[in-house]
């Protein structure tokens, strides 16, 4: 299919209703641009700020068809979009990121495996297939460890920490005797991401690297840009090209790092698409990663992915959004809530942006 630029007036196509759908409505909209949501749920969040909504199955082929004819473009704000759906989609219109890159990074282990063939580190791992696959895997890999499902994990679901080769083969049956990857524990100084977006002319944009916190596998806290950086950035950047080029990618990614005490970069995760710890970049860019993101849909010019403020960024889980009203009489702090109707324990229902003059972030804790 021909490279085709999406003019203002023109409509993106987003599959996926959450949150990060509706922040892209939100960037194409700034850009004159109109989006169409493509989700099953009725209280998306994302069909609250876009005039075109389909609301139906990810394996309706007749409503995958009618929403791919009245869009110029197609995109999704989630991995975990059945194969079927996107290899349909494709043979309608243009998606981006494309069905070959969703389909490599949709799977831990041939991610993983890409990744180490481009020469970027990553923890060790082995497949596990069955319980004979368990104990070998364990016989390589050792203690600790964590058996993760190589497909449709997110946020921590789907991983069991492992010690020994029993404890393998217990971890394998209680995640449903399932597709499977053991992984070394890494025992990591901290943890790193960078957003990188390219472009369909394969120009590349990268956002400042950031040093992430978590809680119960969850996204707490974004540091913009991570501390101590400056010996680690050439790397963060050389291994998000690496991967953005040799997938031919068109779009936003995040690939989560780990950085280890002797300060080598491992890959942990690829998503392919905008990311949590890129949210900062809403309040602290001249162009966010939602707008980039848009703007690589639609065939546009990448932006300026530079930082005009340094920023640390948190996440409101659960009840926590109920408090918006003290961060709203903060002068430098942005407000953003998801319009999430329950605000259960644990769930992102929205975030806050602190933002700080350049090189005047303050460190946590
Ligand atoms: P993931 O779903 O792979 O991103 O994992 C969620 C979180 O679990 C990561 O952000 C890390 O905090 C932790 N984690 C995952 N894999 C490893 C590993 N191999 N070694 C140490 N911690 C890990």
């Amino acid at each position: 299919m021909p490279d085709k630029v999406v003019p203002p007036s023109g409509t993106v196509g987003i599959v996926g209703g959450g949150q990060l759908g509706r922040m892209l409505a939100l960037a194409a909209a700034r850009l004159g641009l109109k989006s169409h949501i493509f989700a099953p749920d009725a209280d998306s969040p994302a069909f609250q700020v876009v005039a075109a909504r389909t609301r139906a199955a990810y394996d309706d082929e007749l409503a995958l068809k009618t929403f791919a004819s009245t869009v110029d473009a197609i995109t999704y704000e989630f991995e975990n979009i059945p194969a079927r759906t996107v290899t349909l989609l494709s043979s309608l219109r243009e998606v981006r990121p494309s069905a070959r890159a969703l389909d490599l990074l949709q799977d831990r282990f041939v991610e993983k495996k890409f990744v180490r063939g481009l020469g970027i580190e990553t923890a060790a791992f082995a497949p596990v297939d069955s319980e004979a696959g368990a104990r070998a895997a364990f016989a390589s890999i050792g203690a600790p460890s964590i058996l993760k499902t190589s497909t449709l994990g997110y946020d921590g679901k789907g991983q069991r920490r492992v010690q020994s080769a029993d404890d393998a083969v217990k971890a394998w049956h209680e995640l449903g005797k399932t597709h499977c990857i053991l992984e070394g524990f890494v025992d990591f100084k901290r943890e790193l991401s960078i957003v990188a977006a390219r472009g369909a002319d394969g120009s590349v944009a990268c956002y400042d690297l950031v040093e992430n916190v978590h809680e119960n596998h969850v996204l707490r806290t974004t540091l913009a840009p991570a501390s101590d950086a400056a010996q680690l950035t050439p790397r963060a950047i050389e291994i998000a090209r690496s991967i953005a080029a040799s997938l031919n990618y068109v779009g936003v990614m995040a690939v989560e790092l780990f950085e280890t005490r002797d300060g080598r970069l491992l890959v942990n995760e690829i998503a392919p698409r905008v990311h949590n710890s890129g949210h900062w970049t809403i309040d602290a860019c001249a162009v966010s990663q939602f707008e980039q993101h848009i703007r690589a849909v639609c065939g546009w010019p990448l932006g300026n992915p530079e930082r005009h403020s340094d920023a640390v960024m948190r996440n409101l889980l659960g009840d926590e959004v109920l408090a918006w009203q003290a961060p709203a009489q903060e002068r430098a702090t942005c407000v953003h809530i998801y319009g999430k109707s329950a605000p259960k324990p644990g769930r992102k229902m929205g975030h806050i942006t602190k933002l700080y003059p350049v090189g005047k972030r303050p460190s946590l804790g």
